[in-house]
């Protein structure tokens, strides 16, 4: 089969071996997949990573022992493997399972293939108005809800949110469903009009210390200094990055302006698929670009310019 192989360097092997399917694996032909700022990372050598790249992907059950009634119907999946033993998924967190893989990021194969072997549990169909295209960002718009888990925003809030980039044009669009007082960040006509298209405010800055929340989608280690300028005292910076680099701030405001700060990862599918659903979400303005799993080098260099939104990869 096809796949794009991280080994150092980026290829696509197509003469990848077929994965083997085992216990209560499921065997998924893989549709669509998308490209996110966490792949990028992986090939500028984040975690060390080496195999088959892709988390965010819709595809088709076709194979697998015990998932006759999967077969046939398009799924999406879950990217944290947990072992279900540990004290962690005995508590509940099953995404935090200290005996975790994760698809296409840590000892599990991803997506970016023609198939993809995943346990069953991971697994969630995908109703029929949801289109691939969209299925693709379940994923992402997930991780984006998953905000909500982590923290309590109220719709009396002023919440900036700074990094308006493909996680944070999602998180903008959950935002705005709660009716808070939101200012999105942004630096690129394109993203402004598309807020604007929202009805969401996009401003060049803020005035420091006001917000109650900020969100930092940028990705960088400025961000989380920015953050830091932005929030009123005892206000809370939510991340949603994972930083390349170390960010530098003054940990001392934190202290004395009594700053929350939290992170928050994956999130809950079941919640992103009925947003989908309910057209609630607009996720088809945010693709840009598509390229076949064959022209897939072409489509990581157009995913890494600046300012790109969503790049797919179209099997
Ligand atoms: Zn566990």
């Amino acid at each position: 089969m096809r796949a794009v192989t991280l080994d150092g360097q980026l290829r696509v092997d197509h003469h990848a071996a077929m994965p083997q399917v085992t216990g209560d694996q499921a065997l998924i032909k893989i549709r669509r997949a998308g490209i996110c700022n966490t792949d990028l990372e992986l090939v500028a050598g984040y975690m060390n990573y080496s195999g088959i790249l892709g988390h965010e992907f819709v595809g088709e059950v076709v194979d697998g022992r015990g998932v006759d009634d999967l077969i046939g119907r398009r799924v999406v999946g879950e990217i944290n493997v947990a072992d279900g033993t540990c004290d962690l998924c005995a508590r509940g967190i099953p995404s935090q399972c200290r005996n975790r893989s994760t698809v296409g990021l840590d000892r599990h194969p991803g997506a970016f293939a023609d198939y993809l072997a995943l346990t069953r549990q991971n697994l969630h169909v995908v109703p029929d108005q949801i289109s691939d295209d969209q299925a693709v960002f379940v994923e992402p718009l997930a991780a984006a809800l998953q905000i909500f888990e982590a923290i309590h925003v109220s719709p009396r809030d002023r919440v900036v949110l700074i990094g308006a980039g493909k996680l944070g044009m999602l998180v903008a669009q959950v935002m705005r469903l709660i009716g808070c007082d939101l200012s999105v960040v942004v630096r690129r006509e394109q993203q402004a009009r598309l807020l604007n298209h929202w009805g969401i405010d996009a401003v060049d800055r803020v005035p420091p210390q006001q917000a109650q929340v900020v969100i930092d989608c940028t990705g960088t280690a400025a961000g989380f200094s920015s953050a830091l300028d932005m929030v009123e005292p005892r206000g809370t910076v939510v991340l949603k990055s994972t930083y390349t680099a170390l960010p530098q701030a003054d940990l001392t405001r934190v202290a004395v302006n009594e700053v929350r700060v939290i992170g928050s990862r994956c999130g809950p599918f079941p919640a992103a698929l009925r947003l989908l659903s309910l057209g609630l979400v607009d996720v088809d303005s945010l693709i840009e670009q598509r390229y076949t799993l064959d022209e897939a080098l072409e489509a990581f260099s157009a995913a890494a310019q600046p300012g790109k939104l969503k790049v797919l990869l179209d099997f």
